[in-house]
């Protein structure tokens, strides 16, 4: 094979390229100028005929963003998979790759809209930046060239100086950017992972190293930047034995000895002489060089699977940091930090996670790390939650985002909703004294001093809600509302998805029952990929049962997830704003259909299946006769009924205090339904908010309803109350005041607590 091989002085050429880079990027051109301006001088410095810079895209494709050379129509066209082609392997590696003969090699991928077809040699380095490949910048020449050692060392050194151009700003190229729309970028999101140590934090999105920008690359003097590194590693290793000594982490125990093991590092000689070298023979900065060790070490991790030795090289990979830090003067600059921060890292060490406020640090995510890792291992002292291989979490996260961090369930909510948060604050917010709330009355039963049992069951809507229901001695789950995973996803979930889901809440329940409610979407509730039509009057328009009947397969599906999650167990599953006893007819004959399905393909069918409504719509309750005849069981969603009995937007705060729930129309509707129901020997419930607050869950008692449903922290209240109740009194209390004129009968209700000493 002949080719040419070209000077190997490259390396001096490059400082005169690198500083034309600098230049070109503070003038005025746009964006896309630059990056053609920036692929001539490449070209032109490399002696290469072909200069191109691929930049990656959401979905882990490099996509062509600027070329000299190939064909410009083939800019923003030309796609490869990462590790399609050699520009692919160069990303999916994470290393340099150069080739004389690139058509014969076995990763060639042939692009035919690029022209490519004269050039034989290629010579392709990854653009990396905190270990992520943001792209890749390829060389192409007609002859067969060996491209030469220093040459690849240039162009790894301006693919360096081009990250940092993108992450110091001088280069906020939409090319380089992610592209999605705005509109897709705020949209909540799900990412899954690992739980490395359990439990639950919110806060907003800090990406660790943030501060972390080099400016300068090229060494003015060698010698003085050799000093430089020498003076900074004497001043990093004392701070390092200033903080072992700190006493927080000297009570720490075992943990510190974690540390200690990363103090040797630093004292590592073999680590300091290679990052000395880069700077003799490189003419780099201190600091360029040791991002130069820093990338070789992470492209290093990123193929070994040994779990020690990935833990011996991220704690390099700390050090690093750290070195940085102080070589760019950030040592002991505090970043503005707001309150309540999630740390975001693809690896951090144990000694960078203790540099950071304790008391406002939520939680960690991490893109890598294993439960022994270091760092896992100090969150657990720490008690801190962290999520580790949480794949792209440095790309579908943005600096500020609020984040729900839900280690236990190896998940975060990104951007979550404001009713998703409302569910997900309750279970953070001054955790101890609402643990101490919820498992109150936990042992103690649920009846009245009469001897009446009163079921107490309690909402919810995420897996994280899950153990306050055995935390509150509660006898199941009376509402699961299904739509809130979906609230929180970036895409409809499938069947297999679904029927994981609702498999493990019924695994989680341990034996206790679960009400599952189909999909109530629509109104209020808004899923963040549906696009749905703005309607006049939402709360009255197609939601809940009325979309699952105009899209059945929607309804289908949902129905098979929990056909399928619940095999050889019980099923309960109601339908949510059914208006009509016809409506809850054709919802079961789909239930009944996905049965059938289920039993024609071989599939194990639940053991006891028990199908119900919610009664919302006031229509229903003149149906009643009718719709007892096919329901297993009712459920009162007192939310959505009040608001259709009183004519009042439950979401509009004017209206808030409008109208009781204690009125005397109301109790003696609610009462009405429960004489009709226990005529007709159907269980009744009742899950809205009323059911949560014990004056009002009294009068629902004296109503004659025996089972209620609320948030797990009211459960003790609740029961608290029912214990000193007595049944057939206040049943005729309240039944004496069904007629009366009043606004509400909260006033005579409380008076009566008092006098019959009824702790509410
Ligand atoms: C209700 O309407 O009372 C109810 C429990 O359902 P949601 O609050 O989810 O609409
Ligand atoms: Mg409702």
């Amino acid at each position: 094979m002949s080719g040419k091989d070209v000077k190997t002085s490259a390396w001096s050429g490059s400082r005169r390229l690198l500083k034309l880079l600098r230049d070109q990027m503070k003038g005025k051109s746009t964006d896309q100028d630059r990056l053609r301006q920036t692929v001539q001088l490449i070209a032109r410095d490399m002696d290469a005929e072909v200069c191109s810079i691929y930049v990656m895209r959401p979905g882990d494709f490099l996509e062509l963003a600027a070329t000299e050379g190939l064909k410009p129509e083939a800019v923003y066209k030309t796609r490869l998979h990462k590790g399609e082609g050699i520009v692919g392997q160069v990303a999916a590696l994470a290393l340099p790759m150069a080739v004389s003969d690139a058509p014969r090699h076995p990763n060639f991928a042939y692009r035919p809209e690029t022209g490519e077809e004269p050039y034989q040699s290629m010579l392709g380095v990854p653009i990396l930046r905190s270990g992520r490949v943001l792209g890749v910048i390829a060389v192409q020449n007609v002859t067969h060239r060996h491209y030469h050692e220093e040459e690849v060392e240039a162009l790894e050194t301006i693919a360096m100086v081009l990250a940092e151009l993108i992450s110091g700003g001088a280069l906020t190229v939409s090319a380089i950017e992610t592209q999605g729309s705005l509109e897709e970028r705020e949209k909540p999101d799900r990412l899954k992972g690992l739980c490395l140590n359990e439990g639950l934090g919110i806060g907003q999105a800090v990406f660790h190293n943030r501060g972390i920008v080099i400016s300068r690359i090229i060494a003015d003097d060698p010698e003085d930047e050799v000093r430089r590194l020498e003076v900074t590693v004497a001043e990093m290793r004392s701070s390092i034995d200033e903080m072992l000594t700190r006493t927080e982490i000297a009570a720490l125990g075992e943990q510190r000895e974690v540390l200690e093991t990363y103090r040797m590092f630093a004292e590592d000689r073999g680590w300091v002489g290679k990052i000395t070298e880069a700077i003799r023979v490189g003419g780099m900065t201190a600091e360029a060089a040791v991002q130069k060790i820093q990338n070789e070490t992470r492209s290093r991790m990123s193929k070994i699977s040994d779990p020690y030795l990935r833990e011996r090289l991220a704690d390099l990979d700390d050090l690093a940091n750290r070195l940085l830090h102080h070589l760019l003067g950030l040592g002991d600059e505090k970043l503005e930090l707001p309150d309540e921060f999630i740390l975001l890292a693809r690896t951090l060490g144990p000694a960078e996670l203790l540099d950071y406020d304790w008391d406002r640090l939520k939680g960690v995510i991490l893109e890598e790390g294993s439960p022994t890792a270091h760092v896992a291992l100090v969150a657990q002292a720490l008690e801190l939650p962290i999520l580790g291989r949480c794949r792209d979490v440095l790309s579908r996260i943005r600096e500020g985002d609020t984040l729900v961090l839900d280690a236990t369930n190896d998940q975060v909510f990104v951007r979550p909703k404001e009713d998703v948060l409302k569910t997900l604050r309750l279970n953070v917010k001054d955790k101890k004294v609402r643990w101490e709330e919820i498992t109150a009355a936990r042992d103690v039963a649920s009846v009245s001093l009469d001897g009446h049992r009163i079921s107490l069951n309690v909402n919810v809507g995420l897996l994280i809600d899950l153990p306050h229901m055995h935390a509150a001695g509660a006898d199941g789950v009376g509402l699961y509302r299904t739509e809130v995973p979906f609230m929180v996803r970036q895409s409809f979930p499938g069947v297999a998805d679904q029927a994981d889901l609702y498999r493990k809440v019924i695994d989680r329940s341990e034996g206790k029952p679960v009400v599952f409610r189909t999909l109530d979407v629509g109104g209020d509730k808004v899923l963040p990929y549906w696009s749905t039509v703005a309607e006049e009057n939402p709360a009255m328009g197609w939601r809940a049962i009325r979309i699952g009947l105009d899209r059945p397969a929607l309804l289908r599906q949902q129905l098979r997830a929990l056909i399928r999650a619940c095999q050889g167990r019980e099923l309960n599953v109601m339908f949510p704003m059914v208006a009509e006893t016809a409506e809850f007819l054709a919802a079961k004959a789909l239930l009944d259909r996905e049965l059938e399905r289920e039993t024609s393909i071989g599939g194990v069918l639940p053991k006891k299946i028990r199908v119900g409504a919610m009664l919302e719509v006031p229509a229903l309750i003149w149906q009643l006769p009718s719709l007892c005849r096919e329901v297993d069981f009712l459920s009162v969603g007192s939310n959505d009924l009040l608001q259709f009995v009183f004519a009042t937007d439950r979401g509009n705060t004017r209206l808030a205090r409008r109208y009781d729930a204690l009125n005397p129309g109301v109790l003696k509707l609610l009462r009405t339904i429960a004489d009709s129901t226990t005529a007709a020997g159907v269980d009744l419930s009742l899950c809205g908010d009323m059911a949560a607050q014990p004056l009002e869950a009294m009068a629902l008692i004296g109503c004659g309803f025996r089972s209620l449903s609320m948030p797990a922290l009211q459960v003790s209240a609740v029961k608290k109350m029912v214990r000193s109740l007595d049944v057939a009194q206040v049943t005729e209390f309240v039944s004496g005041l069904l007629d009366e004129a009043d606004h509400s009968l909260r006033g005579r209700l409380e008076e009566y607590a008092k006098k019959s000493g009824v702790v509410i």
